[in-house]
């Protein structure tokens, strides 16, 4: 299954990001070392989205390609000449029966917000027609692709924008997927160029977070020793100087409610 890394801190090059570290999310595409029987290389894609802070409003940009990662020039020869304080990527490896395609490449990308899925759901169209009921009937055609993971994503940024908090809306989505789809992966990471939440879900996931700098990532890129695996069902919320792991089951059982 995919893997996906997130960055918070002072400016970095964008291509950096993908190619940082003696096991870098471009190496993971090719040699993963953790994908818990969810796949086998993540090759079907790729994207980038990278958050301006310098004007009045944030702006996210996004880079994507249904090649290889590693087979894309623009990652040596064009990202790293951008720079960044927030930078949040995916390689993919698209699920059975899912479209090997641009825009089934996530980063998926919505205003300030910007979200990748790494996991499945098993009887994905059922399950989150259903999911999608339970909160207002979001459009779900307005998806990119035919994927569970744009899916997904139509109904969490709804969520979004009625203004519940990013840990509710995780929380709530998970809940709803697993009650009618108990198989599914979830490990769902979202930024908004200041925060960076995510779940863990039957995928692996580190964090590396200092002082000045964060870092959430499916394997750690580098041998640092203050990375920290988080364990399986867990909802993080991170940035630099900042770490909160929630038990995720006692989230959802609490219905505990963010501001
Ligand atoms: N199911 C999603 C897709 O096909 C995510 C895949 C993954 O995590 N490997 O895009």
């Amino acid at each position: 299954m995919c893997r996906h890394l997130a960055y918070l801190g002072p400016p970095a090059p964008v291509g950096d990001l993908l190619t940082r570290g003696p096991h870098s999310l471009r190496t993971q595409s090719w040699a993963p070392r953790d994908m818990r029987g969810g796949g086998t290389i993540n090759a079907d894609g790729f994207g980038v989205a990278w958050w301006s802070l310098s004007s009045e409003s944030p702006v996210l940009s996004r880079y994507r390609n249904a090649a290889p990662v590693w087979t894309d020039p623009a990652v040596e020869e064009v990202l790293p000449q951008l720079h960044s304080s927030a930078v949040l990527a995916a390689v993919r490896s698209a699920t059975v029966g899912m479209p090997v395609e641009r825009e089934a490449c996530a980063p998926f990308v919505h205003g300030r917000w910007a979200f990748s899925h790494n996991g499945s759901i098993p009887r994905w169209r059922r399950t989150l027609t259903a999911v999608a009921s339970r909160f207002g009937s979001p459009p779900l055609l307005d998806a990119e692709a035919l994927t569970d993971s744009a899916v997904l994503w139509v109904i969490a940024r709804e969520l979004l924008d009625a203004g519940e908090s990013p840990e509710n809306v995780l929380r709530q989505l998970v809940r709803a997927v697993i009650e009618l789809s108990p198989n599914s992966r979830l490990n769902l990471l979202l930024g908004d160029g200041e925060s960076v939440w995510a779940t863990t879900w039957h995928h692996s996931l580190s964090v590396l977070v200092t002082d000045t700098f964060a870092v959430v990532a499916s394997e750690p890129y580098d041998d640092d020793s203050r990375w920290r695996a988080i364990e399986d069902r867990r909802l993080v919320s991170v940035r630099p100087g900042h770490l909160t792991v929630l038990d995720l089951d006692a989230v959802i059982e609490e219905g505990k409610a963010f501001s």
